[in-house]
């Protein structure tokens, strides 16, 4: 007998990649159940259209769905990412790369880390990132998936995509209606509470009234359901990211398809180019403060139209970084920009969206809504979310650059006392301690710290442990060989070639 109490029915408020993405995770969770999807999308209201790279999770959500990467990868126009390449942060004219997978391997129990560290003392002639092979791909354009059954040193490396926003929309959307899904274009207009203080019905502007068991509320930055009719407030991280616009535009393809991502620091902010295998997108994120929307319209245009042209106009857009102060509330969860938003600088936007609906999946609701698990729900992505500020917050706290007041500013600005903690303990001896919430690694710490040229004051003294003459010699044909290996893989280009005839056979 059915149980009255469970959800029969989810009302998903928009369209965009976290209304899609919502229903695709929602749907694939209760595909064997008769609980009813719907989503509503707005015939007025664009999604905010950008959002194209991503973190190694997304292959994660493709399996989670039981999509195939060949058929995703053809059908959004998908290019592989292996790494950021970040130019100018430390000063003008300075580059590191933030690559995926690992850098070097343990030794002795040990982080690599540390023995390149006491290598470094001795020998300043190896970067950091020399022993990752995501680097030694990127910067060669080349481009492989490992097969487990056949081990090499390449093995380590680890990807993500860079895709077309709206066509992953469309592909998820076809997707949904695969589930049944029901899809309604409509807009809201008004949102009735129950006398508990419940999400109850919702007026949508054809005069249709929409009532639903639970509401996930994908509406962008109104965040019409979480904000707008619930009223839970929203903590401005602003203090910490001072940047908050955009301007964002497409270009034409590039000649040769790079596989990683460019960030570039500009005069106040910085610059990314992603590119897909039809166009590339770009984008220019300021700070209001110190450059004004014609000025960075002018700066993207000249930087991204110097070898490509334009193929859309520069679109600006507003942002306020920070973060829901409940992301689940009473009958209502916020996901993607209606909950947050952190600067695109590490992709993680996306990562955040298929979080917060994996972890949803894992604690589906009842009528009689239980507070406990929301507040244990809501924690565990704070937590998160904090990781992902302190990460960010690194790259440009310790920033050389004083060409502009933008870069000046940073001198001054206060960080969060978690990443002051793990700075500080950082400096000592080059430990850094993982937190269940922390998403990105140990290497991808060491990767940014060394690249924006923090260093412990010395190794850790573990590290004196090993047999130093012999790790010394690894190092030159470690690197040596990664280099090699990695030359002899199929350029990146090449290799979307392969994935676009593989999927014409299937
Ligand atoms: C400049 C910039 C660059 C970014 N780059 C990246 C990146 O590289 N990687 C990454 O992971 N993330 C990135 N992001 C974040 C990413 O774009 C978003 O997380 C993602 O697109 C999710 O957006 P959304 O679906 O929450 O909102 P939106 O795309 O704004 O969608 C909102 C939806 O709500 C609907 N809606 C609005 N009002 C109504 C109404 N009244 N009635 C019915 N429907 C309504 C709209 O029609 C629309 O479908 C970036 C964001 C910005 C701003």
């Amino acid at each position: 007998m059915e149980n009255p109490d469970h959800i029969n029915s989810y009302v998903i408020l928009g369209g965009g990649t976290a209304g899609w993405m919502s229903a695709a995770i929602l749907a694939r969770a209760l595909e064997h159940t008769d609980a009813q999807i719907t989503v509503i999308e707005s015939p007025h209201v664009p999604s905010v259209g950008v959002g194209e790279a991503t973190i190694p999770s997304i292959i994660d959500l493709l399996n989670y769905l039981n999509i195939s990467q060949i058929d995703f990868v053809s059908q959004t126009d998908a290019t592989f990412k292996l790494a950021i390449r970040f130019v100018d942060w430390l000063k003008q004219g300075t580059e590191y790369w933030h690559p995926f997978g690992k850098i070097g391997s343990q030794i002795d129990g040990i982080p690599f880390y540390q023995h390149w560290l006491k290598q470094q003392k001795i020998d300043p002639s190896f970067e950091f990132t020399d022993f990752s092979p995501a680097v030694a791909l990127s910067k060669q354009n080349k481009f492989f998936i490992p097969d487990p059954k056949n081990p090499t040193n390449l093995s380590s490396t680890s990807h993500a995509l860079h895709f077309d926003a709206s066509k992953v929309a469309q592909y998820l959307q076809k997707y949904c209606l695969n589930k049944n899904v029901n899809i309604i274009t409509d807009h809201l207009v008004e949102t009735d509470l129950s006398i508990e203080g419940n999400i109850k019905t919702l007026h949508l502007e054809s005069g249709r009234q929409l009532d639903a068991d639970f509401f996930i509320d994908c509406s962008g930055q109104k965040a019409l359901l979480i904000g707008k009719a619930l009223r839970v407030g929203y903590d401005s991280w602003q203090d910490f990211l001072p940047v908050d616009s955009a301007v964002a535009m497409q270009t034409e393809k590039l000649d040769i398809i790079p596989p990683y991502t460019l960030s570039t620091a500009a005069e106040h902010g910085w610059r990314w180019q992603i590119p897909l295998q039809n166009r590339t997108g770009n984008g220019y994120v300021y700070a209001s403060d110190y450059c004004n929307n014609e000025e960075a319209i002018e700066s993207l245009i000249k930087h991204a139209c110097t070898n490509s042209k334009a193929i859309t106009d520069p679109k600006v857009i507003k942002f306020v970084t920070g973060k829901r102060k409940k992301m689940w509330h009473r009958n209502c969860l916020s996901v993607g920009l209606s909950t947050g938003f952190l600067e695109p600088l590490e992709s993680t936007s996306i990562y955040l969206i298929m979080r917060a609906m994996l972890n949803f999946v894992q604690v589906l609701p009842s009528k009689s809504i239980c507070e406990p698990s929301i507040k244990e729900y809501n924690r565990l992505i704070d937590d998160e979310y904090n990781s992902i500020r302190d990460f960010i917050v690194l790259h440009y706290c310790v920033t050389q650059r004083k060409d502009t007041k933008f870069w000046r500013m940073w001198q001054n600005l206060s960080i969060p006392d978690s990443l002051s903690e793990k700075l500080a303990l950082f400096k000592s001896h080059g430990r850094l301690y993982k937190n269940p919430s922390d998403l990105f690694s140990q290497d991808s710490w060491y990767a940014v710290l060394e690249g924006m040229k923090v260093r412990p004051t010395s190794y850790d003294p573990l590290v004196d442990r090993s047999n130093f003459n012999l790790i010394k010699q690894s190092f030159i044909q470690t690197k040596q060989a990664l280099w090699f290996n990695a030359s002899e893989t199929l350029n990146h280009e090449d290799y979307l070639k392969r994935i676009k005839r593989a999927r014409m056979v299937n």
